[in-house]
């Protein structure tokens, strides 16, 4: 994405204060609305106190999915919904959208089937595991809601000598397995910043900030806080967007609403290195319950493993770190699947935790409770003379839907016509995207015979960014062939891309979000000093800042992700 420097985009924003939409939090529901009205050529600004997608959508379980277990509750018209744009997903968005075989191994037969009629009649505190017929029941209905699109196979259900054939490790009590189809998105944070470029590259007239926050609101005017500068600045916008998930609340009470809109719940992830339980889920996330019927899933990121995840309430979303009695649960649940694959801490490559920005609702189980999402309206008073509207709830998977639901809101506040839907718009790289294998290995073969690169390093990169690899290419020319001294296979033109377009502020902002270098175990002393020697050459850092940027990195895997760095001198172990 091109877009202007953060110097142009502030004065452009001070000198011209009066906007039609300003919308507070840069994770995938204030992106997707921002994409739908900039799409429809509104006025609109993104602001987020931190990095885009940074959130709860950093936080994410990976899974474009639509929602199995959301059938037991009798929400069928959300698994619908989110069934089709998990599928729309699939599609628009190829390069980093791919079907995920979902695996449950399943070692009872009837229990669960209490848990559907006991929530309908209100009565349920806890569901307990689910046997094989309630599963079996939930992939018949589940394969029939997107048995029209085809985009994903159907389920398979396996008895014990087929599961152990196809998963030889694991627990040889299993009586079944079903498998069914999700989606997979191994780098969410790479998606939002793609369709965050879509937005851009409708014009001028949208423009996003990261790290500007909203300090307070009165009358016509919001007041803006620039993180980087610490200076503060007005706008005088239309229409008052609150997107920030976990924080919606917050963000109210600043601008003089009280309201009770969120329940938020935190769920954490461990990332292993660990190529035997890699090797024993194969390419399919295995999806699995406890005894009280709470979700653990082990899920296929490239060579590593990812577990996940809990659901625990919380109060402020800023707390949200792993502990380690989950860091036990999760060790303990895989043990019960898997006794034989031995799993420890100095396996741990990285780990992070979200809070789920659900609706409001007291007590009863954390897994119960709905993912629907819903825009609040809050009508202008005499206090705050902009109505705001709020955007609750929601899932990773439907953020279109809810995107398009809000700008609709606002479109209507307006009394403006939607011009264009996004339902079957390519996000990003996806545009002209080669579908068949021998389209994509012509496409392949003329990026390489054009820009004279390696074949693996073409590749790479079309994996990675789709039909914007040619960009990419046009814009680095033969810097695309040096990799990193310190991690073969990353290539010094593709870091030096992203820090040129997408808005890398901070020297964390590529690691943790623009790549998958710190999730992936790839940060140690030595990259680190590598990569900061590179962000300081394009973004002008001094010595100094440079050394600040380091200490900043440093202090958030320690504080976030609970990984500890001996200063220049370890590795990223725990
Ligand atoms: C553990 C976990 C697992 C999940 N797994 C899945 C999954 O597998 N699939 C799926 O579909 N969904 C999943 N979800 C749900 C999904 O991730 C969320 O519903 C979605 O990301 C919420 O996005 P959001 O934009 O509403 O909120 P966020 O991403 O939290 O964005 C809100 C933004 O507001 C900003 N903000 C806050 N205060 C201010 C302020 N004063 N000024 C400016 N900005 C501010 C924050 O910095 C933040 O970036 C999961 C969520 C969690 C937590």
């Amino acid at each position: 994405m091109t877009i202007q420097s953060r110097e142009d985009r502030l004065k452009r924003i001070k000198e011209n204060p009066e906007i039609g939409v300003l919308i507070i939090g840069a994770g995938i529901n204030g992106i997707g609305t921002f994409r739908d009205l900039a799409l429809q050529g509104i006025d609109v600004i993104l602001v987020d106190r931190g990095d885009y997608c940074s959130g709860a959508s950093a936080a994410s379980s990976h899974m474009v999915h639509g929602g199995i277990r959301y059938l037991e509750n009798g929400e069928f018209r959300l698994v619908r919904e989110a069934v089709q744009e998990r599928n729309r997903l699939i599609e628009n968005t190829p390069h980093l959208v791919k079907p995920l075989p979902t695996t449950f191994p399943i070692f009872k037969w009837l229990s669960g089937l209490l848990n559907a009629p006991l929530k309908f009649l209100g009565v349920l505190e806890r569901p307990s595991e689910r046997g094989a017929v309630v599963i079996k029941i939930g992939m018949v209905v589940y394969d029939f809601f997107t048995r029209k699109q085809q985009t994903v196979p159907k389920h398979i259900f396996k008895n014990r000598k087929e599961s152990l054939r196809q998963f030889p490790a694991l627990n040889p009590e299993v009586l079944f397995t079903g498998t069914y189809y999700d989606g997979a998105m191994p780098s969410p944070e790479r998606i939002a910043i793609e369709v965050l470029g879509d937005a851009l590259e409708a014009g001028d007239h949208a423009a996003a900030l990261n790290y500007v926050s909203l300090v307070s609101a009165e009358t016509d005017r919001v007041l803006l806080l620039d993180e980087l500068s610490g200076e503060s600045f007005e706008v005088n916008p239309k229409v008052l967007v609150n997107a920030a998930g976990p924080w919606i609340d917050l963000v109210n009470t600043r601008i003089g609403k009280t309201t009770d809109f969120i329940s938020g719940t935190k769920g954490s992830h461990l990332i292993l290195d660990n190529p035997e339980l890699r090797q024993a889920i194969g390419e399919n996330e295995l999806f699995f319950e406890n005894k009280d019927g709470r979700i653990v899933l082990i899920f296929p990121l490239l060579g590593k493993v990812m577990i996940g995840t809990s659901d625990l309430r919380i109060e402020d979303p800023d707390d949200a770190v792993i502990t380690e009695e989950e860091v036990d649960y999760f060790f303990e649940m895989i043990g019960r699947v898997f006794p034989n694959i031995s799993l420890d801490n100095s396996q741990i490559v990285y780990t992070f935790s979200g809070v789920r920005p659900l609706q409001h609702t007291e007590g009863g189980a954390t897994g119960q409770i709905s993912r629907n999402h819903v825009v609040k309206a809050s009508q202008p008073d005499e206090l705050l003379d902009i109505p705001v509207f709020s955007l609750v709830g929601g899932k990773w998977t439907s953020f279109r839907a809810f995107s398009e639901h809000a700008a609709d809101h606002i479109l209507n506040y307006l009394g403006k016509e939607r011009k264009i839907s996004t339902g079957k718009l390519s996000i990003g790289g996806s545009k002209d995207y080669p579908h068949g294998t021998a389209e994509k290995e012509a496409y392949l073969q003329t990026l390489q015979e054009s820009f004279q690169v390696e074949s693996d390093m073409v590749k790479n990169l079309f994996i990675s960014y789709g039909t914007h690899a040619k960009t990419i290419l046009k814009e680095q020319g033969p810097l695309i062939s040096d990799n990193l001294k310190t991690i073969p296979g990353i290539s010094t033109g593709e870091i030096k891309h992203i820090i040129l377009n997408e808005d890398v502020l901070h020297l964390d902002d590529l690691i943790l979000r623009r790549t998958m270098l710190a999730k992936l175990g790839l940060i140690t002393s030595e990259s680190l000093q590598e990569i900061s020697g590179i962000c300081a050459d394009v973004r002008g850092w001094s010595r100094r800042e440079t050394e600040d940027e380091v200490i900043r990195f440093i202090e958030i895997m320690k504080r976030n992700h609970k990984m500890e760095f001996n200063k220049f001198i370890g590795d990223n172990r725990r």
